[in-house]
C-alpha cells in the first residue's frame, strides 16, 4: 500500500485507520511505512481518503503477496482455496469433522493485530512442532510455505515478511498432549520474539466426554 504524493493533502484523517501503525507523519507528510505495512487492507476498505490518495499496486510481488494472504481477511490463499489465517475447520468449528477420537488438534497463532510477526518466528515454531512428531492439517496454509517437511523449515525467502497473524494447525495424539503442552509453553516463553497463543481442540463423546 502506498500514498500518492500527488494527491494526499496530509489531512491525518487516515493515520488511525492503520491497525500496524504503519501510516505515520513525518516532517509534515503523511507516509505508509513498507516494513511496518502488513497490506492487509484496513486502509482501503475504510474509504477514509477523500482525496482516493491511498493506493494498491497492481500486483503485490512474491514473497511480499504473503503479507496479504495472512493479514487480509478478503483474500484467498492459492494454495488451499481458503481465505484468512487458518483453515475453514478453524473457522467453522469442526464442520469438516477433522478432529477424531484419539487425535487432539492444536493451533498455534503467531502474531495479533498493532504488534503482528515475522515468519521468522513461525519458521522456528513450525521447525519445533515438526521435530516433536505432529501430524499437520494438509489444508493449513501454512503448509505450503514448508521447504523440508522433514525439518519443517520454511522457504528461506519468505522468512522477512511480517503479518499480523499465521496460524499452524496440527493434531496431536492424546497420550502425548500433556508433554507437548508443557514443552511448547516452555518453547514459546524462552525462543519466540511475538506474541503467542495456543489452542486446543478435542471431540467428546454423546456424554461430553473428551
Ligand atoms: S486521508 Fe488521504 S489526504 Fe488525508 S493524509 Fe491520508 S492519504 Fe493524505
Ligand atoms: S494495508 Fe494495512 S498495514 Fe498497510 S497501511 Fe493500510 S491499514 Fe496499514
Amino acid at each position: 500500500m502506498y500514498i500518492d504524493k500527488t494527491l494526499c493533502k496530509n489531512c491525518l484523517d487516515c493515520l488511525p485507520v492503520c491497525p500496524m501503525g504503519a501510516i505515520q507523519l513525518e516532517n509534515k507528510e503523511v507516509f505508509i511505512d513498507y516494513e511496518s505495512c502488513v497490506e492487509c487492507g484496513v486502509c482501503l476498505r475504510f474509504d477514509i481518503c477523500e482525496q482516493t490518495a491511498i493506493k494498491q499496486v497492481e500486483e503485490i510481488p512474491y514473497p511480499r503477496i504473503l503479507r496479504a494472504v495472512f493479514s487480509d481477511p478478503v483474500q484467498t490463499h492459492k494454495s488451499t482455496g481458503v481465505a484468512g489465517r487458518g483453515t475453514e475447520e478453524m473457522k467453522t468449528n469442526d464442520v469438516t469433522n477433522l478432529f477424531k477420537k484419539g487425535k487432539i488438534g492444536f493451533s498455534i497463532e503467531i502474531g495479533r493485530p498493532s504488534v503482528g510477526a515475522y515468519l521468522k518466528d513461525l519458521d522456528k515454531v513450525v521447525r519445533k512442532v515438526t521435530d516433536m512428531g505432529v501430524e499437520f492439517s494438509e489444508d493449513n496454509p501454512v503448509v505450503p510455505l514448508i521447504a523440508d517437511r522433514k525439518t519443517g523449515a520454511l522457504k528461506s525467502e519468505i522468512l522477512g515478511e511480517k503479518v499480523i497473524s499465521a496460524i499452524a494447525e496440527f493434531m496431536v495424539s492424546d497420550e502425548k498432549v500433556i508433554e507437548f503442552i508443557h514443552e511448547m509453553v516452555r518453547f514459546l516463553d524462552a525462543e519466540i520474539d511475538a506474541v503467542a497463543t495456543m489452542s486446543v481442540i478435542s471431540r467428546a463423546d454423546e456424554k461430553g466426554v473428551p
